[in-house]
């Protein structure tokens, strides 16, 4: 007891950084992983490189979160219809120089006032932030997050062993099952749409060996083969699902434990809402931060979910709001609900939610299956793809929509994988395959499980 004691005050003494990309899907997870290390001890600073969120920084509690706002690289994310974000070299570019200028002198006012930062832990398409602490002396540790075996593609092509544009019709990799086209990250054959989505992706072994740790945002039973083979390459260190333990256990009060939202969600609405639906009764719906749906599509989900036997929760955002059909929000107003941002970890965690028609964004397939909440995937781009391959054909915690023409998913598909997951023998086995998986998320972060032990190493060595 003594001795951890002791440990727990060197580990106070220990001041990390964390540095996410500025993208929801980034910094919720780099937020979540901080909080985790704050509460095993470390003293825990995130650069947020936006204001744009909506809450605000002395909402996190155990994390301080420093406003390192510049202008001059942040205006790309906010997304109009035709910025094709990742494209952004500019906003690349300008996010390296603004980090470069920053980052030395964070770490010097930190040093002075008594709490000197001895590692920095940042996101792995943010690589030369590794050369940047380096120089600055201190340890560096890389967050990947995505999961394991979409890291493994990209890893497959830096390497050259899988080459781009795929053009076969199956790829093998080893520990995965076969892999159709259409079931690949999308940058790895739709190349003239993402002119510099692959290298980035790529970009991120370029300096790995130098790294410090290198951590995933995922669990060993869930990946396990991959994890196997991933650590044949280099050391790595799964500390997923970065899902705070407030929501795996259902006790969830507000919003205030996930937080660093760039999008206001509607919370009372919401939670009201859903407070006065039956249990499983309502299909959630989401396509997250980043894509944008076309009207077409649009379209076909707003005909499905009005004739569908179900209650609906659909987030559409500001920007695609212009895109549903003018009758159907009065048309639905007794069985549905449509937001612009929800509380999504508040809304999964909740009886009524039956399913969850999702683009399969890493973070949203976490938190569904890290909550036992059935999964329609309906992938749309970037690694997306992959993850909804894993949804319905590895976990089966889900089933995966059919595209048709022109890339869209029609109407009557989309019915009948509402059906498929919310009524019947299959959606029974399906609600049982989330269980079993919601239950192994919950035991690889509680105390003694793998992510929760890696994670306590981690702030030993640190702590050392
Ligand atoms: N999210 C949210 N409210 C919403 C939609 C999404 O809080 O209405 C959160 C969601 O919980 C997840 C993140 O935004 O943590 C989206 O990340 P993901 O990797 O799923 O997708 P991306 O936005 O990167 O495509």
């Amino acid at each position: 007891k003594e001795l951890m004691g002791s440990q727990q005050r060197v580990a106070a003494e220990t001041h990390i950084l964390a540095l996410p990309m500025p993208f929801q899907g980034h910094m919720n997870p780099m937020l979540q992983f901080s909080k985790r290390l704050a509460s095993k001890g470390l003293k825990v600073t995130l650069l947020n490189f936006t204001d744009k969120q909506w809450s605000k920084s002395e909402e996190h509690g155990s994390v301080n979160v420093e406003l390192i706002f510049d202008d001059t690289i942040f205006s790309a994310v906010s997304g109009q219809e035709d910025d094709d974000i990742m494209s952004g070299y500019v906003y690349l570019k300008n996010l390296y120089a603004a980090v470069k200028r920053r980052l030395p002198e964070v770490v010097a006012k930190h040093g002075e006032s008594g709490y000197p930062i001895s590692c920095l832990v940042y996101d792995s398409v943010m690589p030369w932030a590794l050369d940047i602490a380096k120089q600055l002396g201190l340890f560096g540790a890389v967050l990947f997050t995505q999961s394991c075996a979409v890291t493994q593609i990209y890893y497959e092509v830096y390497q050259g062993k899988l080459k781009v544009p795929v053009e076969k019709a199956h790829v093998e990799l080893e520990g995965m099952p076969p892999l159709e086209i259409y079931d690949l990250p999308t940058f790895l054959y739709d190349l003239e749409n993402y002119p510099i989505s692959l290298s980035l992706s790529t970009s991120q072994f370029f300096n790995i060996e130098e790294a410090d740790w290198v951590f995933f945002n995922t669990f060993n039973s869930l990946e396990d083969e991959g994890l196997k083979w991933m650590g044949r390459q280099y050391s790595i260190t799964p500390i997923g699902p970065t899902i705070p333990s407030t929501y795996m256990d259902k006790r969830v009060k507000d919003n205030k434990d996930y937080g660093l939202s760039l999008f206001k969600p509607d919370i009372e609405s919401c939670m009201d809402w859903l407070d006065s639906r039956e249990t499983c009764s309502v299909v959630y719906v989401s396509f997250g931060s980043l894509f944008i749906l076309k009207e077409k599509q649009i379209e076909e989900i707003a005909c499905s979910l009005k004739r569908s036997n179900h209650y609906f929760l659909w987030v559409v955002r500001e920007i695609e709001k212009e895109k549903i059909p003018s009758s159907f929000l009065d048309e639905t107003s007794e069985k549905g609900l449509v937001v612009t941002w929800c509380p999504q970890l508040q809304v999964l965690a909740h009886k009524a939610v039956g399913c969850f028609m999702t683009h399969c964004g890493w973070n949203s397939t976490l938190e569904a299956m890290s909550l036992g909440v059935p999964m329609v995937a309906m992938p749309q781009w970037a690694d997306q793809t992959t993850n909804a391959k894993f949804v319905a054909d590895v976990w089966r915690v889900g089933v995966r929509v059919k595209v048709g023409e022109e890339g869209i998913v029609a109407k009557e598909e989309i019915d009948l994988r509402i059906r498929e997951v919310m009524e019947g023998e299959t959606a029974i086995e399906i609600r049982e395959n989330c269980q079993k998986w919601e239950k192994l998320a919950k035991e690889a972060v509680d105390e003694g499980g793998s992510s929760d032990k890696n994670i306590e190493k981690f702030v030993a060595k640190l702590a050392t």
